[in-house]
């Protein structure tokens, strides 16, 4: 029985060394976030401000406008 002790215990610290050993290689690093989907940019025809072409308000003739204010006063710029 005392043997069976000192087996168990040689055995759980050999487990303790060489387990740990092996877990320590460096886990592969992370892959980086996945990059935003690009936003594309409009300028206001009227003020020249730049927004997201999702965030804009167009007119009749496709031009971009920052808000609705703009898009009624019309284009202002060229
Ligand atoms: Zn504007």
């Amino acid at each position: 029985m005392k043997y069976l002790l000192v087996i168990v215990v040689v055995g759980a610290l050999l487990w303790s060394m060489f387990g740990r050993e092996r877990r320590t290689t460096p886990p592969p690093p992370r892959r980086a976030a996945p990059p935003r989907l690009p936003v594309q940019m409009v300028e206001c025809a009227h003020c020249g401000v730049h927004l997201p072409q999702t965030e804009a308000l167009f007119d009749v003739g496709g031009r971009p406008y920052c808000s609705d204010a703009h898009r009624v006063a019309g284009p202002r710029r060229g």
